[in-house]
């Protein structure tokens, strides 16, 4: 404990030390969620739900006649592009992050600004929601320039009676990785539903959303949407606290601009929602049996016990109330995910560009095809060029027979044809030939390179994906375990268990030791998280031993440190999907490189890269770290607002 305290003094940053271990759920770490941003998207729509849970929990969702949203920070510096307001809106409307069909969103959004009403607790069994007029221009408010001091991506939310009077309020953070952070809801004694007296909160006016909860720490391991479901120790804190409890008011707790941050990190703590929850689950929470600080006390405890990174990890999942059935089924559901995000991106039209003002062209529908070229396909929307080329238009098709699948001929002349158009570049009358167009086939390289690329433009386009641990960062640990299960593993139900679980226990070590936002430690605290929680779970599906595991771990963020947050119009666009791709390979490349070594002769431990990357995000400057306010985010001459980023 004196180091940690050590560490948190000596780096300022927030490093959980004030907790005894770090461990977390494996399902907390990787939730199933929407693009294109976690801390934008999939932290707001939890945020609505959790919101409109405790509503109903206090009672009060039936008197409830108004709702006004407040945006602070980088929410609302960015929310508009990154649709925030239709995540947090069908949140309030009990939309499950993890089940809402992606394509409703937005359609739904579109209704709620037209009709101007909004049906809170919608999606809440038993039909027992609330709807309430809701005008998008008046009750969705942006503060710009203002932050509230946990976070940069703080949500204030507030509902009035009939009368005016404020029934409730709320503080929600949006930290990254779809985890949110919120307070107790706030709500007046006199707005239970058995009270009539309102003389305390009479005076409140619309907008003004009254007494802050000033105890968030009591409440920061409230990670379900519906606190009952909460586990153990996620419970602590009272789900309601009133007024007049609280003694700190909403204006002493604001900042009056994003300059003036307080530079306290806020324990990342999320809803991360789960359907299948029960309160039973709840109540059999109880300590992990296997309680880890750092790399160190992990490799010891894998020794003593006789268990891999993997074992451990699904032993400690069991403390969360979880059955064993209920964690092989969580973790199939969440590579379902992965790979459903893979099949979007390759499978999206050709000439289609992503949402935004870079108008960036789709490139995983042709790398992929140009990597299956000769195979048969199954689907093919990517194909329909290549037939079109083969086979002239005015040919007829005969729909009674079997299609005739592409044969290898057939799209061996179409390349053929393709290479010959190409032209060479230079003159040739020189000593120094130009040398003419080639192209190189690295299948390892160039399978995780697409699979990569496809989930990040999943991402871009709103689609549905698993943080992993970020969903700028969500597409190296789903290119990498698509890699082991297509061409290493002998047995992918093992293998998809184990590269989770042991990715898992990677990501808590950095969670803990570190950050992985980017908002406090850049890039190298996604992207480079993500490689590094990668390769040391390529490593494991190798059968490496604990410490081979924690040296590919380590050479993953080591070549990662001082990576910077510089993503160009503030979009997770660029460098953000090409980021990615380089950041599987490489993954891979330390795997093999800590497989191919003596393990434990390495200089550089786990624990001290980690600590390096602590001590990196403490100098990093604030415009390297989620604010677009340098590095290519202002190099690339783009005529485009510089805005901040939201991965
Ligand atoms: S550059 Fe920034 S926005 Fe892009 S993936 Fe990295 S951390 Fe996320």
């Amino acid at each position: 404990m004196q180091n940690q305290d050590f560490d948190q003094d000596s780096t300022g940053m927030y490093s959980e030390a004030d907790h005894e271990h770090a461990v977390i759920s494996t399902f907390d770490l990787f939730s199933i969620g929407i693009g294109p941003s976690s801390s934008h998207t999939v932290g707001p729509m939890r945020a609505g739900a959790i919101f409109v849970a405790d509503l109903v929990e206090a009672g009060l969702l039936l008197k409830v006649d108004r709702i006004i949203v407040h945006l602070y920070g980088s929410l609302a510096l960015t929310g508009e592009g990154h649709m925030t307001p239709s995540a947090l809106l069908l949140g309030l409307e009990s939309a499950d992050v993890e089940t809402v069909d992606t394509s409703y969103v937005p359609k739904r959004f579109d209704e709620i600004k037209a009709t101007k009403k909004l049906f809170l607790g919608h999606g809440l069994p038993g039909n027992t929601g609330k709807e309430v007029s809701f005008n998008y221009e008046r009750d969705f408010v942006w503060k710009w320039g203002q932050k509230l001091p946990l976070h940069s991506n703080g949500m204030r939310l507030t509902v009035y009676d009939d009368q005016g009077d404020v029934l409730a309020t709320n503080d929600m953070f949006s930290v990254g990785g779809g985890f949110v952070v919120n307070g107790a809801l706030s709500i007046s004694p006199t707005s239970s539903p058995d009270s009539n007296d309102r003389s305390d909160l009479a005076s409140a006016e619309p907008g003004d959303s009254g007494h802050h909860p000033a105890d968030l720490a009591e409440n920061i391991y409230y990670k379900e949407t519906h606190r009952a479901n909460a586990a153990g120790d996620r419970r602590t804190g009272s789900g309601v606290k009133n007024f007049n409890n609280t003694t700190e008011k909403t204006d002493n707790l604001l900042e009056d601009t994003l300059g003036s941050s307080s530079g306290t990190m806020s324990p990342v703590i999320s809803g991360t929602a789960d359907v299948d929850v029960t309160s039973e689950r709840a109540t059999k929470s109880q300590q992990p049996p296997y309680p880890f600080s750092d790399a160190a006390s992990l490799l010891n405890l894998c020794h003593k016990h006789q268990l891999t990174i993997a074992q451990l990890v699904f032993e400690n999942e069991k403390s969360f109330g979880y059955s064993e059935n209920d964690i092989y089924r969580k973790l199939f559901r969440l590579w379902g995910v992965m790979d459903s995000s893979i099949l979007e991106g390759v499978q999206a039209p050709r000439d289609s560009t992503l949402p935004g003002s870079l108008k960036l062209h789709r490139r995983a529908p042709a790398l992929y095809s140009r990597l299956t070229r000769g195979l048969y396909s199954s689907q093919n929307d990517n194909d329909k060029g290549l037939k079109s080329l083969a086979q002239p238009s005015s040919a007829k098709t005969d729909t009674s027979l079997p299609s005739v699948p592409d044969t290898a001929l057939s799209q061996g002349q179409v390349s053929l044809w393709r290479r010959q158009t190409q032209t060479v570049h230079g003159s040739f009358d020189h000593p120094i030939m130009p040398s003419p167009s080639r192209r190189t086939t690295l299948a390892a390289m160039d399978y995780l390179t697409v699979y990569a690329i496809a989930v990040n433009e999943t991402n871009a386009a709103g689609g549905r994906i698993v943080t992993a641990p970020t969903n700028g960062a969500a597409g190296i640990i789903p290119a990498v375990l698509k890699y082991v299960v297509e061409f290493v593993s002998d047995d992918p139900e093992r293998d998809i268990a184990t590269f989770l679980l042991t990715a898992a226990a990677i990501g808590m070590l950095y969670k803990r030791g570190a950050t992985i936002s980017a908002a406090e430690g850049g890039c190298m605290a996604e992207v480079g998280v993500a490689c590094s929680m990668a390769a040391g779970a390529f490593a494991a599906c190798m059968g490496a031993k604990p410490e081979t595991i924690e040296q590919a771990a380590e050479i993953g963020i080591e070549h990662n440190l001082g990576l910077t947050c510089d993503p160009i119009g503030g979009l997770v666009q660029a460098p953000c999907i090409e980021r990615n791709a380089l950041g599987a390979v490489k993954a891979i490349s330390s795997a093999n490189l800590a497989l191919s070594g003596d393990s434990g002769t390495q200089k550089v431990r786990l624990d001290d890269a980690i600590r390096a990357m602590r001590l990196t995000a403490k100098g990093m400057r604030d415009e390297f770290k989620e604010t677009s306010l340098s590095g290519l985010a202002t190099s690339v001459p783009f005529k485009i607002p510089v805005s901040v980023p939201d991965c």
